[in-house]
């Protein structure tokens, strides 16, 4: 403190440091709380008389004491401040949140400042922390993630059926056909359309044909592997890829799938409705050129299926 300060002063700051709206603790070079502000009263609930010259890691045993003093050191030594960042370590002491609109955060982020104390003899005696309520950074961040992560989910699925949507269920059948490529394991694909779709539609209306999808959706869902990869790939059609799957079993799945619509019963506004699927199965244990052969080869199955008189499947040989 400079020496041409008067009392005034002085007083001045300590009032501006007592009051100010981030943490101010002063540690001597044993760790020892010289100076405690409100704001750390208030948050930790200890009075200054009983922070006073108690060892700063004893108060708050979450810090790691290791970590703590490496950089108190390097602070003393050096000469020039430290910082920490709540992306890094999200807090110096564990204050709860208490903020009410970011109330969603169990404790309080902080960034914290280290600073030197230099003293009248020039020599390094005391060090400063600074600690900053950063909670409402931190809650944007975590709540623009979050959105983030929810609008990716959206842009991948379909809204009717939550199966993925064409083009990352593409995407995924383009990964799925470089594992295999590179490692030669099986890959089958199977699509799917409903047969006579249109006359649904016309005889129960549009939302009653909406319901057929969505609980086609449903069934396929149920049917398929943690592993398998469902998009709806148009209207009432659908695709699967089958990994470690050749396409004997690709059949068995799509047989299986086939029985399960053929037994279905949609009620729509007190209607029962019935109705099939045709399936055409493909699998890469022949030459290809690229991804979409796979489903050229299971859409003419398909076609194949439709052609010999629908509810059935077909395999490409
Ligand atoms: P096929 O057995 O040959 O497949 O006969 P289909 O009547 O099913 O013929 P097609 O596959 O060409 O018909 C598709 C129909 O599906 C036409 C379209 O109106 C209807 N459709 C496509 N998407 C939707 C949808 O999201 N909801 C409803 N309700 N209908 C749809
Ligand atoms: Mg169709
Ligand atoms: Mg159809």
């Amino acid at each position: 403190m400079n020496d041409s300060l008067d009392l005034n002063e002085f007083h001045w700051l300590l009032a501006i440091v007592q009051n100010i709206d981030v943490g101010v603790v002063v540690l001597d070079r044993n760790y020892c709380v010289q100076v405690w502000n409100t704001f750390m009263e208030n948050r930790s609930g200890l009075q200054p008389k009983d922070a006073q010259n108690q060892n700063f890691l004893n108060l708050f045993p979450e810090i790691d004491p290791q970590w703590f003093s490496r950089k108190v050191e390097s602070v003393a030594t050096l000469g020039t401040p430290a910082f920490t960042i709540w992306e890094q370590r999200p807090y110096l002491v564990r204050f709860k949140n208490y903020q009410p609109i970011t109330g969603q955060e169990e404790f309080m982020y902080q960034n914290t400042t280290l600073l030197p104390l230099r003293s009248t003899d020039g020599k390094i005696k005391h060090i400063c922390l600074v600690i900053y309520d950063v909670t409402d950074v931190a809650t944007n961040r975590h709540q623009l993630q979050a959105a983030n992560a929810q609008l990716q989910q959206l842009s991948r699925t379909d809204r009717l059926t939550g199966l993925y949507n064409r083009g990352h269920w593409e995407e995924s059948l383009k990964g799925a056909y470089a594992r295999h490529q590179r490692y030669g394991n099986a890959t089958s694909l199977v699509m799917l359309d409903i047969d006579n779709f249109k006359r649904i539609n016309d005889t129960y209306g549009h939302l009653a044909g909406d319901k057929v999808i969505e609980e086609i959706a449903r069934l396929i869902h149920e049917h398929a592997r943690e592993t398998d990869v469902a998009g709806r790939y148009g209207g009432e059609e659908f695709a699967v890829v089958l990994s470690d799957t050749d396409k004997t079993n690709g059949w068995v799945f799509a047989e299986r799938l086939r029985k399960a619509v053929e037994g279905l019963e949609v009620l729509h506004n007190g209607q029962s409705i019935r109705f099939t699927i045709s399936l055409g199965v493909a699998d890469l244990s022949q030459p290809s050129i690229n991804y979409a052969d796979l489903i050229a080869w299971a859409d003419h199955a398909l076609f194949a299926s439709k052609k010999a008189g629908r509810n059935r499947v077909s395999v490409y040989e």
